[in-house]
């Protein structure tokens, strides 16, 4: 087969949900093949150990003065410089955990300075797309190549007052095409007019090893879920300076240093202006635990070896399906730009819902089908003007969604080489 023919870089990383088994409506039963990564990957099994180790321990954080509260809280500030290790954080940077990449975006938007201007490109997730209310946004067109991108950026950024405060947000894998952005140079065109940068790295650094030194972005937003550990812990790391001063993104106990009552009745308060000023309430010990383990687990395989292993895959399925001429790929910068294991299609004459159904109901395959919570993008490459009216990515009427399979470092050969048999079986 064509993955057989690929270079075997090393075996799939031990993951949770790999003995699913599914009723297939043909009769019979198969093991689930989850080709949904981009959505949620599932749950590297080393992690569920280290989280069961843990568990029976766990008190709460920065609380208590007992044993099992000393001890979580260890572990949470250890988290924290794992995951700033992990990301090759600069001395001086800040991890501040979050539910997720949706809550660490929003709470950098919460944190823009006075008049601050941001620049996001339209084939951003709405993630990146959304949060910033409030502010003048630039919305850049979509480009046609990294290079672009970058031309795109600058001719925007030349226009603007250099010594106003700026914002640019960026993906560093798109979750629709799978491509990478050329991450470096929008961040060097950024710091170049005076701008500070973001990296929506939720499909990024669950397939690259992502170094804010290197990349030199000052922020780095990324989701637990994603990284194969559990939902609703996720990270956003980078700069103090804003963050430091900008009102507490959850005000209540924990980023509180002292509250008092005032002569005239009403409350002082005064903030902590560490990574606590955004961390109110009883903190996600357990999400973050998950998620440093995730962080040390990734790091030990080496990204090198996952990434070949990966690009491994992408070409056993572009090959695959290359004579199959129903299935037109999605992509911006090109068919063959280097991309992470996510990949969207349409098939001609076919209505991408029933599609994944068909892989869903007949292999025993997950998939997605949708506008994947980038409207923009996805009209622009499925070139329909229709769909988008319901729920985030939902299928509704008459809309032209696309189809896409997602894997990571825990997909098998087997279920990419299913996938390819079954589009081709399908379209026949
Ligand atoms: N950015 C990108 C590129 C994504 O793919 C996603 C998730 N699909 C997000 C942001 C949002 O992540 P979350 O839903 O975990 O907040």
């Amino acid at each position: 087969s064509a993955v057989a023919a690929a270079p075997t870089v090393r075996a799939p990383l031990p993951v949770l949900g790999r003995d699913v088994a599914v009723p297939l409506v043909t009769g019979g039963e198969v093991t689930y093949a989850a080709l949904d990564y981009a959505a949620s990957a599932p749950a590297l099994q080393r992690v569920w150990d280290d989280v069961a180790a843990y568990a029976p321990y766990y008190g709460s954080v920065h609380r208590g003065a007992g044993y099992l509260s000393q001890l979580s809280t260890d572990l949470f500030e250890n988290a924290r410089r794992t995951v700033a290790e992990f990301l090759d954080c600069r001395s001086g940077d800040q991890v501040v955990f979050t539910r997720s990449t949706t809550d660490s975006l929003n709470l950098l938007a919460a944190a823009l300075p006075e008049g601050c201007e941001v620049f996001v490109f339209e084939t951003e997730h709405h993630a990146s797309l959304l949060p910033w209310r409030g502010v003048r946004v630039t919305y850049l067109d979509a480009p046609g190549s990294p290079a672009q991108a970058v031309a795109t950026l600058e001719r925007a950024l030349a226009d603007r007052d250099p010594y106003g405060p700026a914002l640019v947000c960026v993906t560093g894998a798109s979750n629709v095409t799978g491509e990478l952005w050329p991450v470096r140079e929008l961040a060097a065109a950024a710091h170049a007019h005076g701008a500070r940068i973001v990296l929506d790295a939720a499909q990024l650094a669950p397939h690259r090893a992502v170094s804010v030194r290197d990349l030199d972005v000052d922020w780095v937003a990324f989701s637990g879920h994603k990284l194969y550990a559990p939902f609703g812990s996720g990270v956003l790391a980078g700069r103090a300076d804003w963050l430091r001063v900008a009102e507490p993104y959850l005000a209540g106990g924990g980023a509180s240093r002292k509250v008092a009552r005032r002569a005239d009745g009403g409350v002082d308060v005064e903030w902590h202006d560490g990574v606590a000023r955004h961390e109110a309430g009883s903190p996600n010990v357990i999400g973050a635990h998950a998620v440093a383990s995730a962080c040390t687990a990734l790091a030990e395989a080496g990204f090198d070896a996952l990434a070949a292993r990966e690009d491994a895959l992408v070409s056993a399925v572009r090959e695959g399906l290359a004579d199959v001429a129903e299935v037109r790929f999605l992509s911006l910068f090109g068919d063959d730009a280097p991309r992470v294991g996510v990949l969207s299609f349409v098939v001609d004459g076919w209505n991408s819902s029933h599609f994944s159904a068909a892989l869903s109901a007949e292999y025993g395959i997950g998939v997605r089908d949708g506008l994947f919570c980038a409207h923009p993008l996805v009209r622009r490459l499925v070139g329909s003007e229709a769909g988008g009216q319901g729920e985030c990515g939902a299928p509704d009427a008459g809309s032209l969604n696309a189809i896409r399979v997602s894997f990571g470092a825990g997909t098998p050969d087997e279920h990419v080489e299913r996938f390819v048999r079954a589009v081709r079986e399908l379209v026949r």
